[in-house]
């Protein structure tokens, strides 16, 4: 296998002697007009400046990560790789992040720089060299929900990104400096790593929808029209929602000819109106979590797998990955049953970054590798894996992991809450939105005033310590909470109390 990451900065520079010209990412600027681009010399120029600054920002010994934050911007690409090439290792935080989060980021990876688009953009330029990059050395953490209430960063090695860009670049035929990737994910989210290194590596353009074209579908079109990508990477979401406007079918994008999907489910009717509209175009589902380097396994959805009715297979393991099922007590269930989706291989994260307790219990040694305890459940049937849900209270909300008791522990941090628990409504088998239920201390949950005003000041607490796609749509202050006969939150009642505008179902 080509260790095509490991090689980045060699392949990168190549691209800027050969194609100096070459577009490396292009993105909607925040008025529209220009397209901001950015070409190969100029990203490494910029990235070079951030490698220095760093260097002596950091001084030799100094191993911190470096906190690059922002959102879309091209300076965030120089930012990755010139914190790379200072041989440090960078989190990417999406400025969206509310304050309190992000300072919780730092204080738990002890990063002691934040570098952003504005301060990238204004540092002289230098002829730094860039370290190499050797196979331990980390190059990204990513930070997930955690469910302690504050989140967990996933550490990625040149290794993982080796063995996951190995495989990705063997089983697509992409044509060097031919493509235009769609970024459409957060590079705070590591499905962007899919498109973002797969581009870097092939002398491919990135080209980036920000939030602000998600929220408006005007602006996404008009973006998806000038993008024209080769290869859309997103969450199936994102694409069931392009699927909504009638024009987005090949001829809108020509040059479409794959899409890759990860993160979530995709569901067989998404899968078919794809292949009808962009009848050129190959889909694949990938399957993974960060804790993997963002796949493990994947499968091309062809007509003759939706037509056999039923889920979507998620394939087959990357090669060089064992991706088992396992039973609590060890054992391998028979084909057609289920158990926990284990992954076993060099992609496979050393763990969370300074949490042994928690790296302890997800992760363990397998056959010579890392292996990790995804706590999703699957089945085997006829040679494909099947996902088949969570073990546990993880929901994907709109291709967002989440941690249902990362909402409730922030909830109970406020004085003057004693229970919380959150519940996912669902349509279809997809979670459309989360429901707070609140036992408050000192507030009478039969005063309107009383609970308007509570419900409010949650909001507003709650906004300024999570991400918006972790904000609940309702919150419900009850007297008190169903228990099951085991003394927990009874999550099926509250489900279905859910759906009937957060009363008991009689
Ligand atoms: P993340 O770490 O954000 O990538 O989330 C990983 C989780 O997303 C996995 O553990 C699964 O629960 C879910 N997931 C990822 N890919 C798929 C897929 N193709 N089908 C179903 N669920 C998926």
């Amino acid at each position: 296998m080509v260790p095509a990451f490991s090689q980045l900065f060699e392949r990168l520079q190549r691209w800027s002697e050969h194609f100096s010209d070459r577009v490396a990412h292009a993105t909607a600027s925040p008025g529209r007009t220009p397209t901001l681009r950015l070409t190969y010399r100029e990203l490494l120029t910029r990235a070079r400046a951030v490698a220095a600054h760093v260097r002596e920002r950091l001084p030799h010994g100094n191993v911190s990560p470096v906190i690059v934050l922002g959102h879309k911007e091209p300076e965030m690409l120089a930012g990755f790789l010139g914190v790379l090439g200072s041989g440090h290792s960078y989190i990417p935080v999406d400025d969206s992040l509310p304050s309190h989060r992000v300072h919780e980021v730092e204080r738990i990876s002890g990063a002691q720089l934040i570098l952003t688009p504005e301060y990238i953009a204004d540092l002289p330029p230098t002829d730094a060299a860039f370290a190499p990059l050797k196979p331990d050395s980390n190059v990204y953490m990513i930070f997930t929900s955690g469910s302690t209430g504050e989140p967990k960063g996933v550490v990625i090695t040149v290794r993982c990104l080796d063995a996951f860009l190995g495989w990705m670049l063997g089983e697509h035929a992409l044509t060097e400096g031919g493509e235009t990737f769609l970024n459409q994910a957060p590079f705070s989210f590591d499905l962007s790593v899919m498109d973002l290194y797969l581009s870097l590596t092939t002398g491919g353009t990135l080209y980036s929808i920000t939030r602000r074209e998600v929220a408006d579908f005007k602006s996404l079109f008009r973006a998806l029209t000038e993008a024209n990508p080769s290869v859309w990477v997103s969450t199936p979401s994102f694409a069931q929602l392009c699927l909504a406007e009638r024009t987005y079918a090949a001829e809108r994008l020509p040059a479409l000819r794959s899409f890759l999907f990860c993160g979530e489910a995709l569901l067989p009717d998404t899968a078919g109106r794809l292949l009808d509209r962009f009848p050129q175009a190959e889909v694949w589902n990938t399957y993974g979590p960060t804790e993997a380097t963002v796949a493990a396994t994947s499968v091309r959805i062809t007509r003759e797998i939706i037509a056999r009715g039923g889920a979507l297979p998620i394939g087959r393991a990357i090669p060089g990955t064992e991706v088992f099922l396992q039973h609590d007590d060890g054992t391998s269930p028979p084909d057609g049953e289920r158990g926990e989706i284990i992954i076993a291989g060099p992609n496979v994260s050393p763990g969370y970054l300074g949490r042994p307790d928690l790296t302890e219990r997800a992760f363990f040694n397998h056959n010579g590798n890392r292996a990790y305890r995804t706590g999703d459940c699957g089945m085997r049937l006829d040679g494909w894996l099947y996902f088949e849900g969570r073990q546990d209270s993880q929901v994907k909300v709109h291709g967002y992991r989440i941690e249902l008791a990362d909402i409730e522990e922030n909830f109970l941090s406020f004085a003057d809450v004693r229970e919380c628990t959150v519940v996912p409504v669902s349509k279809a088998g997809a979670v459309q939105f989360l429901v707070a239920f609140v036992v408050p201390d000192g507030v009478c949950p039969d005063a309107p005033a009383e609970v308007a005003a509570a419900t409010d000041h949650y909001r507003a607490e709650l906004a300024e310590r999570l991400p918006a796609y972790m904000l609940p749509r309702k919150i419900y202050l009850r007297p008190f909470l169903p228990i099951t006969a085991n003394g927990k939150a009874d999550r099926r009642r509250l489900i279905e109390m859910a759906a009937n505008g957060g009363q008991p179902v009689p």
